[in-house]
């Protein structure tokens, strides 16, 4: 019986500056000067004001040079437009190979919390997204993983939430749901064996789906077991390199539950934190070996990524929803999901539109408590920005909480803190990280942030393969990829 990824989805900033004088001068003290040690006053005074000339023409200068242009910091193609940096040749691997990582909750800044070394191998010598990769709305794993490989917003690929009840059927989608019917779009490995060429997956929401001609075959499509051991999955997607060159896959993805075990528990300001991201790095250090001892890390496009950030949460900051029984009564029966992604379905006969207003009549009212840290939407009447609305499985009301709020039904005397994540992808606290390394890849390049629905075109276009239609843009790789010869 497979067993759902990360099962508590539900349950589940800096510094100061200190302005220090740089002249101690003190008029007094010049005024009661000997006139013996004017001249040395003077001397003094000349050099200090030569210093401030120079410091100020190399301030002015370090400015007027370092002024952030896109057209020459974010961009691959324009920034080697005088000298053109290709794709480098593959030495070993007879064909492109892209491996697809994912850290479950890998909020972006992470990787700065301890020493990664074997993380920082891959961002110093490949192509970083600058300030994280973005997550899609609701930013929960099982839509971003799925958008990741489909390119789809949740809408367009059909998992809008990581457990949903179809209206028209009555289904239950949950987790371990792996009939096709709720499974839209195409996903890579999908794509890839479509064309002829082989893929695995290692975990990855919706790899165990039969899909077109994937079919999930044993030994290059693991059913979901959250009790294998990390080094055992790195360890197998290494063999994948002892095959024949020609039945390596061409894609494969590899999958860890870590940090966001542990960030739900204890948020993301926590040790256990930081040692899970040692513990992340060390599982890249051991690929990053692997692969060296075969002969093909300069080979392989390695896509290190993540599916969504983490935010802090705690007891005293909670929305209940008994609260608006003033206004409305909101019987649990409606409420789909609560937190951080409110989704809710009246039954027929009641008017979504009058729901809606009278939540946020009470909820803006100032008499319920953090009434003024949710807001409630039609669907149709989201930002558009989310993405969120053309699809039948999305419940008619939708509520966007505050960065690190949650929503219940009824106080109750639970008084934990720990993490969450599902809140609008604006939030720069669900950014996660796009560390990729390999022969398309430059060297140090830094790119602006980006939506995770443009890695499937990215990944099409390395392996040279026509992609299923998507919500990504067809000349999103050129700004990312170095040119093919
Ligand atoms: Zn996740």
């Amino acid at each position: 019986m497979p067993i759902p990824l990360s099962t508590k989805e539900d349950d589940d900033e800096y510094a100061s500056s200190t302005t220090k004088a740089l002249l101690p001068f003190d008029t007094d003290y010049s005024s009661t000067q000997k006139p013996s040690s004017r001249s040395t006053v003077l001397i003094i005074s000349l050099v200090l004001a030569t210093c401030i000339a120079l410091f100020a023409a190399i301030a002015f200068g370090f400015l007027f040079f370092t002024v952030p242009d896109s057209s020459t910091s974010s961009s691959i193609a324009s920034s080697t437009s005088t000298n053109i940096e290709y794709s480098r040749s593959l030495t070993k691997l007879k064909h492109p190979v892209v491996l697809l990582i994912s850290s479950d909750g890998f909020r972006f800044g992470y990787q700065y919390k301890t020493d990664v070394p074997s993380i920082n191998r891959l961002i110093q010598n490949g192509t970083e997204a600058e300030l994280g990769l973005i997550p899609v709305f609701p930013t929960l794993t099982f839509p971003n993983h799925y958008s990741i490989v489909t390119g789809l917003y949740p809408a367009y690929h059909g998992i809008i939430n990581n457990y949903f009840t179809d209206p028209e059927t009555g289904d239950r989608f949950s987790m371990a749901s792996h009939e096709p019917k709720w499974w839209l779009g195409e996903p890579l490995w999908e794509t890839v064996v479509n064309q002829g060429l082989k893929a695995s997956t290692y975990f990855w929401p919706g790899s165990e789906v039969h899909k077109g001609s994937w079919n999930c075959p044993k030994d290059y499509c693991m059913f979901y077991n959250e009790s294998v051991p990390f080094e055992e999955r790195v360890d197998t997607v290494l063999k994948y390199f002892d095959l024949p060159a020609s039945e390596i896959p061409s894609f494969m993805t590899l999958y860890f539950e870590d940090p966001d075990h542990q960030g739900h528990k204890v948020g993301p300001d926590d040790p256990q934190i930081t040692e899970a991201i040692v513990e992340v790095d060390k599982l890249i250090g051991r690929l990053i070996l692997g692969l060296e001892q075969r002969g093909v890390f300069e080979d392989v496009n390695i896509i290190l990524l993540g599916d969504h950030g983490m935010v802090g949460t705690c007891d005293r900051k909670l929305i209940f929803l008994d609260d608006l029984a003033k206004w409305i009564e909101i019987p649990k029966e409606w409420v789909q999901s609560y937190s951080p992604l409110l989704a809710i379905r009246p039954p027929p006969g009641y008017s979504s539109k009058d729901v809606v207003a009278k939540m946020n009549e009470g909820l803006k009212s100032g008499n319920v408590e953090n009434g003024q840290y949710l807001t409630v939407y039609l669907k149709e009447e989201l930002p558009s920005r989310l993405h969120y609305s053309s699809s039948y499985r999305i419940p008619p009301i939708i509520g966007l909480i505050a960065e690190g709020f949650k929503v219940e039904q009824k106080r109750s005397k639970r008084q934990e803190c720990g993490g969450a994540h599902g809140y609008d992808n604006a939030f720069f606290s669900m950014r996660t990280i796009f560390f990729a390394h390999g022969p398309r890849f430059g060297r140090g390049c830094k790119v602006p942030s980006f939506e995770n629905i443009q890695i499937y075109n990215l990944v099409t276009t390395i392996l040279g393969i026509q992609g299923a239609s998507n919500n990504g843009s067809v000349s999103f790789p050129q700004g990312v990829l170095l040119p093919s010869h």
